[in-house]
């Protein structure tokens, strides 16, 4: 995606009509400050609050960048055996066990009804297709996929947007 500063990232918080508080929230210097300079090898990058529970998601699976509010639950218990559980990510298709699994909720925008997703709870999707992370590795051996980077690049992509599409969120310039 574009690389966004600081100033560029107020300026769009405020095309994106996000709620006054939520907007206050954001921590953006924090959020960004383990990312490189140049944002081109990223589809998605969250911007969060304090708790990093609560913030919004830079989207540009292609040209056009998208901005979707979320809230996270970190862990998911299993009703039946009361530990947590293991995903796979619904963004990058990387298995996380237990103690790296979340669900993400996103408002639709058409509906005004919740949505939601299972996730990785640290949102590095961006890195974990490119094999830039641990998790990513553990994911490589426990699902046994053969895939290049580019192709499981070009599956996040893909994936993104047919989110964006079911969320009816709409393009930010
Ligand atoms: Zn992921």
């Amino acid at each position: 995606m574009k690389t966004v500063d600081h100033e560029e990232f107020n300026r769009l918080i405020q095309v994106a009509n996000l709620k006054p508080r939520l907007k206050k929230e954001l921590k953006f210097e924090n959020s960004t400050i383990e990312l490189p300079d140049d944002w081109s090898e990223f589809e998605l990058i969250s911007i969060a609050d304090r708790t990093g529970d609560k913030g919004i998601l830079l989207l540009q699976p292609k040209e056009t960048l998208f901005i979707a509010p979320y809230e996270l639950t970190r862990r998911i218990i299993d009703s039946s055996t009361g530990r947590d559980r293991a995903i796979i990510c619904d963004f990058c298709y990387t298995w996380q066990p237990g103690s790296n699994a979340a669900s993400i909720t996103f408002l639709d925008t058409a509906t005004k009804h919740s949505v939601g997703f299972l996730c990785c709870s640290d949102l590095a999707c961006s890195q974990h297709v490119r094999t830039a992370t641990k998790a990513s590795l553990r994911s490589r051996a426990h699902l046994r996929e053969n895939l290049s980077n580019d192709e499981r690049v070009s599956r996040l992509k893909s994936r993104l947007l047919k989110k964006i599409e079911q969320l009816h969120l709409q393009p930010i310039t």
